[in-house]
């Protein structure tokens, strides 16, 4: 844990009492702060009392304003589509509100032997690229650890020493309202449209992105450049054309002019340094990033870890250890030329459209709880199905959206697993990349995924990876 010695005495109201709430009131408590911990949730304040933290109501008429600062958590709102009160009361006081991020920085900036910091944000892909590169580094010896999104809350990490790196996956949120940002290498993986309500529009989402490079004037910049914001992102930040501080990244397009870069074509890596090829990797039998999204994600990656010091050979060695995230593509195993894969975090149809295109041919379970729009968009995607097994609240809508593809309601998972097995050819995939939310059927998206592997593991027993 870091302890959070700036506040010492003072007063500092922590809102938002989940996981990184309740870290954040241990980090202020260490350092010596009066914690004073609210959560419009009574569930949030017992959790943050059985810790030994007083909860302060800090929704009362003036409460906010003997703060000598705010916390709060990326869940609630600080602008749009409103407010929170307590934050919105804040503002208006002129107390200071930032985030566990904010906090992480400065913890940071008064360490003499403080390690390097990544920061990876993006719309899709932050998480395995977090994955990745911390995988990266601790197979060639770098000790590495990964926090903030993904794994642990940023103010919970041991920190390694001054040769380790801390890799951190960033959302919008955070990004938008950390006070201090100052990573060494900073990553914008992609941008697509995502939780425009929370930004105003898409304009205030990619400028919460973007201050992780404006406000964090990283050492190296790599950035996805196959959207125009990536594009007038990099070309915003190089000094000249051959500036090496931005490493642009790309999964289709050649980018072979001078500066540094790092893109996949046909399944193979190449980077290019001043007009010259310097490496080359062939991404195919890596079993752990199949598709051009990942291909994306390796590159980015990749270019993260060369930026740090690694070697082509030691990166390659480390990609093809990769086994993958959870939930992510995540192969469970074969039977008979028959491939089992779980991508129960596709709970849109963006990521849906990129898992349809990782494989040839394919066996696709999907459904749940549809979003606006439905899977019309995915049109395009669906030459490589050749059955969809629909389940869940849903599954009758994306029927009539499918067009000529074979389709089958099978409501339960255990019913679309069964009949995808029984039905699948050698060589197909047998994919679940539902395209929806899983709240009717399960609690989360994890647990529909789980629920999948176990039902494939039950299924082809020893041949499970
Ligand atoms: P995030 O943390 O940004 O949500 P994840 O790595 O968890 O990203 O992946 C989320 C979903 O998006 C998964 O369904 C995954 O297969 C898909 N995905 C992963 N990488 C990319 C990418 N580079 N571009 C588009 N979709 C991706």
């Amino acid at each position: 844990m870091i302890a959070l010695d700036g506040y010492r005495g003072l007063r500092v109201g922590v809102l938002g009492l989940g996981r990184s709430g309740l870290a954040t009131c241990a980090a202020l408590g260490a350092g010596g702060a009066e914690v004073c911990a609210w959560d419009d949730s009574p569930e949030g304040r017992a959790k943050a009392e059985a810790a030994g933290f007083s909860a302060v109501d800090l929704t009362r008429q003036g409460a906010v304003e003997g703060l000598d600062a705010l916390i709060t958590s990326p869940g609630i709102p600080h602008l749009y589509p409103a407010p929170h009160p307590v934050i919105a009361a804040a503002t208006a006081a002129a107390v200071p509100v930032d985030n566990d991020i904010g906090l992480f920085f400065q913890a940071l900036s008064g360490l003499e032997d403080a390690p390097k910091v990544v920061c990876v944000t993006g719309s899709n892909g932050k998480s395995t690229t977090t994955a990745l590169i911390t995988h990266l580094l601790t197979q060639a010896g770098r000790p590495a650890v990964m926090a903030g999104n993904i794994g642990t809350g940023v103010l919970s990490v041991d920190l390694p020493g001054e040769d380790g790196v801390v890799v951190l996956e960033l959302s919008s949120y955070q990004t938008d309202l950390a006070r201090r940002l100052a990573p060494d290498v900073a990553v914008f993986t992609n941008l697509s449209p995502d939780h425009l309500d929370r930004h105003g529009g898409m304009g205030g989402y990619f400028a919460a992105k973007r201050r992780l490079f404006t406000e964090g004037a990283p050492a190296r910049a790599v950035i996805g450049v196959d959207e125009a914001e990536g594009r007038y992102l990099a070309m915003q930040l190089g000094e000249r054309a051959d500036d090496l501080r931005v490493i642009r990244v790309s999964s289709g397009q050649k980018l072979q002019a001078q500066g540094w870069s790092v893109f996949a074509r046909k399944g193979f890596l190449s980077e290019w340094r001043g007009g010259r090829q310097v490496a080359s990797i062939d991404l195919r039998p890596m079993a752990g990033l199949p598709g051009a999204h990942n291909h994306q994600n390796a590159c980015a990656a990749y270019a993260t870890v060369r930026a740090l010091g690694l070697a082509p050979r030691q990166i390659e060695a480390g990609l093809a250890s990769f086994t993958g995230l959870p939930h992510r593509s995540q192969l469970i195993g074969e039977r008979d030329g028959v491939r089992f894969v779980n991508d129960s975090k596709a709970t849109n149809v963006d990521s849906a459209a990129k898992a349809l295109q990782a494989f040839p041919k394919l066996r696709w379970i999907a459904g749940g709880l549809g979003k606006e729009g439905g899977i019309s968009a995915l049109t395009p995607f669906l030459g490589a199905v050749s059955k969809a097994y629909l389940i869940g609240h849903s599954a009758r809508d994306f029927a009539l959206q499918l067009g000529q593809t074979p389709y089958e309601i099978c409501e339960t998972m255990d019913h679309a697993v069964a009949r995808a097995a029984q039905e699948a050819q050698p060589g197909e995939v047998v994919l679940l990349a539902p395209a929806a939310a899983s709240f009717d059927q399960y609690p989360n998206f994890e647990k529909r995924g789980d629920h999948f592997a176990a039902l494939v593991r039950d299924l082809i027993g020893d041949s499970a990876v």
